[in-house]
């Protein structure tokens, strides 16, 4: 067993680290809103810190799920300052493979191990322990982190040097943003020509159509709720650095780039903390 640390306990760092515990690893946890990390520590018996660094002190592993780069950078970075060489940190947060590769550099000048390790599989994958995580980083480093991953995923890929994780998760958001708007215009022509939504999925779940989005989100689209899930926050972000990624790698992303516009319609809407499956109710706004 390990003695971890975790930073960020939000919807999907939560029960990450609340797998950790239940598989019977040591877990210290820190959160920049205290009173998440004093709620987790009750719900899963670990310990709450009030400091990144005390929170860093003594771990073999340090996790971190927190939002964008400038966040990680921050969290990183006094992590690192009390971290012991020879342990690892592991960052589970989307964000550009340059910060990944900027803080492999950091480590290894502290002797510190780094793995970019971006998730996919949502709310539901974090809850159950079944997220798919795309790694990059040295083996040696890899081999010590993964089998402690393993209580809250269904697959973990080394992709390769760091960065790799995060360029593979790109790619995973390049084909969700395609599919979740297929999705979201296929339903609203359903509606549109009359069919019963609910029968329509029926029909094609089967066949050529399916998808993981089809299944977890036609539901929830038909009812128009979207109060939970991958925040359109989010889901631009991983669009950007994206799109950034492909300018300097020469890549076209002509979808991907007009979905961004459409997420930006969402946020005006207000949908700024929508699941990214509210596509759907940029089509079906009044007056459009
Ligand atoms: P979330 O629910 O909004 O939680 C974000 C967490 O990060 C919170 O604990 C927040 O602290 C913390 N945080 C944000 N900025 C911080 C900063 N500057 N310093 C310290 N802590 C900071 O987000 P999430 O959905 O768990 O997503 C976390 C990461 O996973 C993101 O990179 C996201 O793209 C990625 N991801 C999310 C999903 C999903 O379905 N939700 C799926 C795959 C990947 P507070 O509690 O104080 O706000």
């Amino acid at each position: 067993m390990a003695i971890c640390g975790f930073i960020g306990l939000g919807v999907m760092g939560g029960p990450m680290a609340g797998h950790l515990a239940n598989a019977g690893h040591e877990v210290r946890v820190w959160n920049r809103t205290a009173k998440k990390a004093d709620d987790w520590a009750k719900q899963y018996g670990g310990q709450g810190l009030s400091s990144i660094e005390g929170m860093a002190e003594g771990c073999e592993i340090v996790f971190a799920c927190v939002g964008d780069d400038p966040d990680v950078r921050h969290v990183a970075a006094l992590a690192f300052e009390a971290m012991a060489p020879g342990t690892v940190f592991v960052d589970h947060s989307t964000v550009s493979a340059a910060l990944a590769r900027a803080l492999k550099i950091e480590a290894d000048i502290r002797n510190l191990g780094f793995i970019d390790a971006p998730v996919s599989g949502g709310q539901a994958g974090a809850e159950a322990g079944q997220l798919t995580i795309m790694c990059g980083g040295d083996a040696a480093d890899f081999a010590k982190v993964e089998p402690v991953m393993k209580p809250y995923a269904k697959a973990i890929t080394l992709m390769g040097e760091v960065g790799a994780g995060q360029l593979t998760k790109m790619v995973n958001q390049i084909c969700i943003a395609g599919v979740v708007q297929g999705l979201a215009e296929g339903l609203h022509f359903a509606k549109s020509a009359g069919l019963d939504g609910e029968r329509v999925i029926e029909a094609i779940s089967q066949g050529a159509a399916q998808s993981w989005q089809m299944e977890n989100r036609y539901k929830t689209m038909l009812q128009n709720e979207f109060d939970f899930g991958f925040a359109v926050d989010w889901m631009r972000k991983d669009l950007r650095i994206t799109l950034e990624e492909a300018r300097h790698n020469g890549a076209r992303l002509p979808l991907a780039a007009l979905v961004d516009q459409f997420y930006a319609d969402v946020q005006a809407m207000g949908g700024n903390r929508w699941d990214t499956s509210s596509l759907i109710a940029r089509l079906e706004k009044d007056g459009d």
